[in-house]
């Protein structure tokens, strides 16, 4: 994992986020809106939109559930089609497929299309180490990789960023006049990217789906560089998930559509390329590889309440409805997949003991599972996560937070314990200098209620005496 998550991050970040930007608009929030916007138009225009969910949902879990038989189909067609395999494990083993690809043909540079299991791997830091240059020529890649940061959404990755930040960056590293017109801004982007485009050896590109039937690697983009890495390049290397599989053509048709249409608001996107192996003409790779990463996919593929979560598509709307991500963007999650799917994912992928914060960013509303496309019960999911942390934590031994809540648990099972407790409040509460338990760390942005004076047990007494109630019962 990049980067350890902790909850208490997510909470400063969430009053950091509004205080950060002198204007005080966070990015996210309008373009979340925004998409969430589009989708609803989108869906409006299908009658059927419900049934196509469905539909998609059961494919995708058939195709689940039938991994192993799509890839030893998958394993035909690519050999048919001369695409060289390459199996990983984890994270080490496909960063030296990929070297040792990069190696093999000599290169210094290599161009990347959008991928963000490539982000899981963290290939560009490890192949700078080796001195080897990734350039980055999505967009909003492009951008975060100028800045040094790492997206902050799955399909928008300068999400957090407004077109002034874009201006002033481009300014500072490209040596440009300082605009802030999107078009201006997109033009000087090509320019720089063009040239290395036309000089590129090696290009990687993500998998969004691979076809079982033909073996095609589907790659689904808006801005046609997927398709220039790809055709430009004399050698390929196509990164794919372990679970990023489809049974046939006419099942990416719907996913394809149901993808674009969930993630941007778009009826389709622009680009839909089938990459199809090696091609001897002028344009078209000489060598195709193909990177399949396990990394956790194959335990989680074991678990058959985690298994649901195999289904994504990736389309991001989850994060754009999700009310905590709308409020902190992308970053402070700190993994690699950001809202609701990464609150699932990561600890999924790396263990609830590497993540064992990311369960509890999330307020359960279920906007995320009303939202996605294949209907994966992410609030189920996140539950089951917060369960499982809770074992864990059990068998690791002495845990305070466990004490308490036990202690708490039993005191209120017994009504002469738990009034003896509101007595031990009452006194504490005379000698504790402010009336209440000193906690420092909570009190910083809190005030601590103080005891009452009176429990309500003994108002209650009371109050039947004064009354008279009492004789009436
Ligand atoms: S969980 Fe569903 S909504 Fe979220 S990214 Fe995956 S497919 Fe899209």
């Amino acid at each position: 994992m990049s980067s350890h998550f902790n909850i208490h991050d997510l909470k400063k970040q969430m009053k950091k986020s509004v205080r950060e930007r002198p204007d005080g608009v966070l990015p996210y929030k309008k373009s979340t809106k925004k998409a969430i916007a589009g989708r609803d138009l989108r869906a409006s225009e299908w009658d059927d939109f419900e049934e196509r969910r469905d539909r998609a949902t059961q494919r995708r879990q058939e195709a689940i559930d039938t991994l192993p038989d799509l890839h030893d189909q998958l394993r035909e067609r690519w050999e048919e089609r001369g695409i060289v395999v390459h199996e990983a494990k984890d994270t080490n083993e496909a960063q030296q497929h990929i070297l040792k690809i990069i190696r093999n043909v000599k290169a210094d540079r290599i161009l990347k299309s959008k991928s963000m299991l490539s982000e899981e791997i963290e290939i560009n830091d490890f192949l700078e180490k080796n001195s080897i240059t990734p350039v980055e020529t999505d967009l909003g890649e492009y951008i975060v990789q100028l800045r040094g940061e790492h997206p902050s959404h799955i399909t928008m990755p300068a999400m957090h960023l407004l077109r002034e930040d874009v201006g002033q960056l481009f300014a500072e590293k490209l040596g440009v006049e300082y605009t802030d017109d999107p078009p201006t801004l997109t033009k000087i982007a090509r320019e720089a990217l063009r040239k290395e485009f036309l000089a590129a050896q090696v290009g990687m590109c993500g998998v969004n789906f691979a076809v079982a039937e033909s073996g095609h690697l589907a790659t689904v983009t808006n801005e046609g560089n997927g398709r220039m890495v790809t055709s430009q390049a004399r050698v390929v290397i196509a990164l794919m998930g372990w679970e990023r599989v489809t049974q046939s053509l006419e099942d990416l048709g719907e996913l394809w559509q149901l993808l674009a249409r969930s993630a941007t608001g778009q009826r389709a996107t622009v680009y839909l390329n089938l990459l199809s192996g090696p091609s001897p003409g002028p344009t078209g790779p000489d060598e195709v590889h193909v990177v399949i990463v396990d990394n956790g996919r194959k335990r989680i593929h074991q678990d058959p309440t985690m298994r649901e979560v195999l289904r994504c598509i990736r389309c991001g709307a989850c994060l754009n409805v999700c009310p905590v991500y709308r409020q902190v963007g992308g970053h402070p999650y700190g993994g690699v997949y950001p809202g609701p799917i990464g609150a699932v994912l990561t600890p999924a992928l790396h263990g609830t003991r590497e993540a064992p914060d990311h369960a509890f960013a999330s307020s359960l509303c279920g906007a995320c599972e009303d939202i996605c496309p294949v209907k994966i019960p992410l609030p189920k999911l996140l539950l089951h996560q917060r369960h499982q942390k809770v074992e864990d934590k059990k068998n690791r031994g002495f845990d305070a937070e466990e004490v308490i809540w036990s202690t708490f648990a039993k005191a209120t099972e017994s009504g002469a314990v738990f009034s003896s407790f509101g007595r031990a409040a009452s006194v504490l509460q005379k000698v504790v200098p402010g009336g209440s338990v000193p906690m420092p760390q909570w009190q910083k942005g809190r005030t601590a209620p103080a005891f009452p004076k009176q429990s309500f047990r003994q108002w209650y007494e009371q109050n039947k005496r004064e009354t008279g109630r009492e004789k009436d019962e």
